[in-house]
């Protein structure tokens, strides 16, 4: 895997301009750290001149693989998925990070990263496929039932997805290829012909575009649920008002997918309401940390490091309220934002709506 970025890692000039927006580099300091630093631990490792340590394991590991380094990268190497290929070369090794294991053990046994058991959500055979993913399904199903408020709303009738809870995104970014490929193969032959609808944008982007790169297949038809909703904006009516509220960008949904406009024209909708931009936004988010979860499972501690510093620009603009369209980035930012309020969009605009 390695080896199809061999030419690609050796375009990298060194010149530094993805050192300024990585958040990692940022908290650790250290250029193993930093995007160029773990362009140059993977051709080490490719070429043999570097052997898998724990402290290789920790740079390759805290990456969050927000992608921000691409966008600022003037031969826009592909930081990402340099460092994932990494994952892959480790992930065998012994020196791989255990926590990373059990975590991706849990989804081998259950289906889902939190091991859960239990019931299965039975499907019905409307055209449209609700697919939660692990965290929504249970963490927050008050995102789903707010997801399908909205979406009876505007008159479409939607199916939740009664098949593995996980997408796969958890073996793809820790490193289990071949896993990721198994349980990918088995959702998208139940997923291939359908309209698929996900609150989650690290599922979004696991069915968009891991699902085709991994499977040599068309991806299956999927939007994030603001997508969705926001075609039919008209159709929605919200109580007013007197909010001011900021919009956090999932770097999987705002820069990975390039969805920014569907979630900003919803909140804008709703009459009254202020939104005010931080300063890091739309494409140029600042992580939450999360990882997808993977950096989370890794080091906590680095993760509520990272999160704080995009309260703190929620802070500088005075919001009221922060939402977001992601459950790992929610789960983040809750975690450090004391007594300032965040919200799932879906939570947020089903509370808005007005009854009819
Ligand atoms: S911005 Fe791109 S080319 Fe420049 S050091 Fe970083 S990875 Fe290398
Ligand atoms: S993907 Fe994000 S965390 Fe990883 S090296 Fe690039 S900027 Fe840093």
């Amino acid at each position: 895997m390695l080896r199809e970025f061999e030419d690609e890692m050796l375009t990298c000039t060194m010149c530094g301009f993805c050192r300024w927006v990585c958040p990692t580099l940022e908290r650790r300091g250290w250029e193993s750290f930093a995007p160029r630093g773990l362009v140059n631990i993977g051709f080490g490792l490719l070429k043999g001149k570097l052997r898998p340590t724990k402290a290789l394991v920790d740079s390759v590991y805290s990456c969050t693989t927000c992608g921000r380094c691409v966008v600022k990268c003037p031969p826009q190497i592909k930081v990402r998925d340099i460092v994932l290929a990494i994952r892959a070369t480790l992930f065998g090794s012994s020196v791989a990070p255990a926590s990373i294991k059990s975590l991706l053990s849990s989804v081998a046994r259950t289906g889902n990263i939190y091991g859960r058991t239990g019931r299965k959500i039975s499907e019905d055979s409307s055209s449209l496929i609700l697919f939660p993913g692990c965290n929504v399904k249970h963490k927050h199903p008050e995102i789903l039932e707010s997801s399908l408020r909205l979406l009876e709303h505007l008159g479409l009738r939607a199916s939740v997805w009664g098949g593995t809870d996980c997408c796969g995104a958890p073996f793809v970014l820790g490193g289990a290829f071949d896993q990721f490929r198994t349980l990918a193969r088995n959702n998208f032959g139940k997923l291939r012909s359908s309209r698929v609808v996900l609150p989650c944008p690290i599922g979004l982007q696991t069915l968009r575009v891991s699902y085709p790169m991994f499977l040599k297949e068309e991806p299956p038809l999927a939007s994030h649920i603001t997508e969705i909703l926001s075609t039919r904006i008209g159709s929605l009516r919200f109580q007013e008002t007197s909010e001011t509220v900021t919009y956090h960008d999932p770097c999987y949904l705002a820069r990975l997918m390039k969805v920014i406009e569907p979630p900003r024209k919803l909140l804008n909708s709703v009459p009254g309401i202020r939104l005010v931009e931080m300063a890091d936004s739309k494409e140029n988010t600042r992580c939450c940390g999360s990882g997808a979860g993977i950096t989370q499972t890794y080091s906590k501690e680095l993760s509520r490091e990272i999160a704080r510093e995009r309260i703190e620009q929620a802070r500088d603009v005075n919001a009221d309220r922060i939402i977001t369209s992601c459950p790992y980035c929610l789960d983040q930012l809750r975690a450090v934002s004391g007594a300032l309020p965040v919200d799932d969009i879906t939570v947020f605009l089903a509370s808005k709506l007005q009854s009819s």
